[in-house]
């Protein structure tokens, strides 16, 4: 392909682009596809010869585009958002034409800069304190396990003693994490929640003493504010006493909910952050900005580079003792310049636009859950603090048992998704079934998620079956 081929090619995929994002709402959100189905429609072996431009394209529209699932439907409301935008996507075109890699200030000083100064943007509109610095991680399991080398690092000489205590609502990224971090996996302890789905310090402090009297080393605490079940909150200021007490490190895993704390209202979800040793927000969640873009914010960034740096002689420069090389912040060498869509979205939106979006999502779950809740078919499974809303079909005066009731929630669940219109996922809370609905989308408005509701309830009609 040519420079004029590609600027041919380029307006044209423009065009779809624009296209796409205004009409994806037409779309199934999951296709109708089973598995292996792509596949075999693919040639096994690759193509000889070059092939036109115009032939892949074709093969796209007619082999790929029909087995996606269009997270950017409006109809999708499930798992957590991946919500993007075109600011966003705009820069994942610039950034993929200039193809730097910004391993270390030399290789690309701008790309640095420009992430040390959004980082540090993002740092005040969730109101931390100044103490934190920011890098941006491709994912949150990453920064996790970021976070659980650095610990584990601190505790070198006693790992095989080290304890790692996480609650047991949280996601499945930071016991992995803690594994490969090298904690010994059965020192992996899962401490119970309350009936907010929030880790009871009570239960921990019950661990620990055990711990403590067994001989044992306790090592991280790892709090999550925004569990991927229900968006349950850690009570961190309380464990950022009990971490303070014990010689903890206390990891804040905050990569849905985090984001929620730049609208002022919604900032007590932080509160205890700011005595952590690190933190985890995606923007690439709840932020307008296209994954991956996972912001990992350390007090001690010290701590982060001794574990992490690497110096070969072939990448050492004269400006090493004055810039940052974010090489050795993480664990990749290369690194793609995601500030850049971080800063177009912050600046195209305002800090005011970005805190308007969650305010409403935030709103519209509250709206949700108060239909839910007046509705005597129905009932809540857990608050809704941040836009996320667990839910189960309970009709008044049946008598149905736990596991008749489940598999009515499931088939009720099927029926809600069935028109491929609207795309709901769901998870077990308390050992029952439930749905959830994840608001997320920039488009999502009163009227939409007004009928989500009236699809739910249609869809209750004859239950079970
Ligand atoms: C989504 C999520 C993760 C995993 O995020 P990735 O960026 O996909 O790795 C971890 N923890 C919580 C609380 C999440 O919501």
């Amino acid at each position: 392909m040519d420079i004029e081929g590609f600027r041919r090619e380029a307006h044209a995929i423009v065009d779809w682009m624009a296209d796409y994002l205004r009409d994806v709402g037409r779309e199934r959100v999951v296709p109708l596809t089973e598995p292996g189905r792509t596949a075999r429609a693919l040639p096994p072996a690759p193509p000889a010869e070059a092939e036109g431009f115009g032939a892949i394209r074709a093969d796209f529209d007619r082999l790929i585009f029909p087995g996606m699932t269009h997270w950017a439907h409006p109809g999708f409301f499930a798992y957590f958002p991946a919500n993007h935008s075109p600011p966003s996507i705009l820069a994942e075109m610039m950034i993929a034409a200039m193809g730097a890699n910004c391993m270390s200030w030399q290789t690309s000083p701008a790309a640095t800069e420009l992430e040390q100064v959004v980082m540090d943007w993002l740092r005040q509109m969730v109101g931390l304190p100044a103490e934190f610095k920011g890098v941006i991680q491709d994912y949150a399991s990453t920064s996790t396990l970021v976070a659980m080398i650095t610990a584990r690092d601190r505790h070198r000489d006693q790992l095989d003693r080290s304890v790692v205590y996480l609650s047991t609502e949280a996601h499945s990224s930071v016991a992995k994490g803690a594994r490969l971090a090298g904690f010994r996996p059965d020192l992996v302890r899962l401490v119970p929640t309350d009936e907010r789905y929030a880790l009871s310090p009570a239960a921990l402090r019950e661990m620990i003493a055990a711990d403590r009297a067994a001989g044992l080393v306790p090592a991280v605490i790892a709090a999550t504010l925004g569990t991927t079940s229900s968006t349950g909150l850690d009570p961190v200021g309380e464990l950022a006493d009990i971490a303070a007490a014990e010689g903890c490190w206390l990891h804040v895993d905050a990569a849905f909910a985090g984001a929620a704390a730049i609208v002022p209202k919604l900032r007590w979800i932080m509160a205890g952050t700011e005595r952590a040793d690190s933190i985890v927000i995606n923007p690439h969640k709840w932020l307008l900005v296209n994954h991956d873009c996972s912001a990992y914010f350390v007090r001690d960034p010290d701590a982060l580079t001794r574990s992490m740096s690497t110096a070969p002689a072939y990448l050492r420069t004269r400006f090493d003792d004055t810039v940052v090389n974010y090489r050795d912040w993480g664990i990749p060498l290369g690194r793609r310049f995601r500030a850049l869509k971080l800063w177009f979205v912050i600046r195209s939106y305002g800090v005011t636009g970005l805190q308007a979006m969650i305010r409403e999502h935030v709103r519209l779950g509250g709206r949700f859950a108060e239909w839910v809740a007046a509705d005597p078919d129905f009932e809540l499974a857990a608050p809704a603090p941040v836009g996320l809303v667990c839910f189960r079909w309970k009709p008044a005066g049946r008598d149905l048992s736990g596991e008749a009731l489940d598999r009515a929630n499931q088939s009720l669940h099927e029926r809600i998704n069935a028109a491929g219109d609207l795309f709901l996922s769901h998870t077990v809370l308390g050992g029952r079934y439930t749905i959830r609905l994840a608001l997320g989308h920039l488009s999502t408005d009163e009227a939409l998620v007004r009928r989500v509701w009236e699809r739910v309830r249609e869809s209750a009609v004859g239950l079970p079956s």
